[in-house]
């Protein structure tokens, strides 16, 4: 009944830009282009936060002609090279991307996979994941398996319980995560019938997709209530935008917010070198800037990691603002507030 419900309330959502231009009053002509090559998908949730045209909110859902600028990478983690199945991404031997969903409640333009993401005729097969779970259940090493796509929350309960049992039955599978960025796009979608159903595939952990403090809504609280009171670890994951979060007192509201709504902040993501997202990019000490910021000023627990993805499949590596220097046995160390202390370290 209640899977109705936010089922419907996905369906009102806008998927044009002609739609949009009538609600904004703007000339879609521009965007039509940009429309044509990656999907727009906005809930009404998500479009009830916009506030004023060109906003944070705005800008990571309402598609821009900076979308078809050839800048980027295609496909700029490589993930296509470390697909031993279509609905696979095996890049590190203990864990696995399982793809199970082509789609999303709503598409972010600056998606890492905007390459394929949403775009219709390349959604999985049920056999593309029947594939998929052979493949898992076929490589011992695989301790951690991680649904993501697409976002695993816009299917079904039946079917997400379907592929949750499956992965969970094999044996040297430890954990599941599930990426998801429904309790941002459409809290609605988080029933009380989905934590009942999730509570049964224990050790489960879900990293959320929140960018902005303004996505921190009640909705998107009592979202995150319902799920850590199943038991689920949550965790979050933000993508370092420009002009969206780029200031040390953006994130330091919205880590502060996370940990209030019991959502640890995971990792901050330099944006990608994803094609036709290069407006969103900023300079890694940008970044670096802001993790220095935040360090000493926000609890030890609303501070995530910094992480490069690096191109060519190559994996994700942890940026440090560099605080550590050497003169001889001693240390030269940086505190969070600007003073340099000497620490007598040992000989190497
Ligand atoms: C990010 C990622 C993971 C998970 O990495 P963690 O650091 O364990 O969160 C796994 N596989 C791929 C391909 C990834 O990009
Ligand atoms: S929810 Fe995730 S997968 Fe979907 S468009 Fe946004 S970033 Fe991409």
């Amino acid at each position: 009944m209640a899977d109705q419900a936010w089922r419907r309330v996905l369906k009102d959502s806008l998927t044009s830009v002609t739609q949009l231009a009538d609600l904004f009053d703007f000339d879609p002509q521009p965007l039509l282009a940009v429309e044509a090559q990656y999907p727009l998908k906005i809930t009404p949730h998500y479009l009830n936060l916009i506030e004023t045209v060109g906003d944070p909110i705005w800008k990571q859902c309402v598609p821009d002609p900076l979308e078809l600028t050839h800048d980027g990478l295609i496909d700029p983690l490589g993930e296509e090279n470390l697909s031993p199945v279509p609905a696979v991404i095996h890049r590190y031997p203990d864990r696995a991307i399982f793809l199970v969903s082509g789609s999303c409640a709503g598409y972010c333009r600056f998606c890492t996979r905007k390459r394929k993401v949403g775009c219709p005729g390349l959604a999985l097969s049920f056999k593309e994941l029947r594939q998929g779970i052979d493949y898992i259940a076929a490589t011992p090493q695989i301790r951690d398996v991680i649904f993501s796509g697409g976002d695993p929350l816009v299917l079904a309960d039946s079917v997400l319980e379907d592929l949750l049992a499956r992965i969970h039955q094999i044996p040297h599978v430890e954990v599941m995560r599930i990426g998801t960025r429904v309790p941002v796009t459409l809290p609605q979608r988080i029933t009380e019938e989905l934590s009942v159903l999730l509570k049964k595939y224990h050790p489960l952990y879900i990293n959320t997709h929140f960018n902005h403090p303004r996505e921190l809504t009640a909705p998107a609280a009592a979202a995150c209530a319902r799920l850590a009171d199943a038991g689920i670890v949550l965790g979050n994951q933000t993508v370092l935008l420009r002009g969206v979060n780029d200031q040390p007192q953006v994130l330091l509201e919205l880590f502060r917010g996370l940990l209030k709504m019991r959502v640890r902040p995971y990792y901050l993501h330099h944006m990608d070198l994803v094609q036709g997202a290069g407006h969103f990019r900023t300079p890694v000490s940008v970044g670096l800037k802001i993790m220095y910021h935040l360090r000493g000023r926000v609890s030890g627990l609303a501070l995530p990691y910094y992480v490069i993805d690096l191109p060519g499949g190559k994996g994700k590596v942890p940026l440090v603002p560099n605080s550590v220097r050497r003169r001889g046995d001693t240390l030269i160390i940086r505190t969070a507030a600007g003073e340099d202390v000497e620490y007598p370290d040992l000989p190497a």
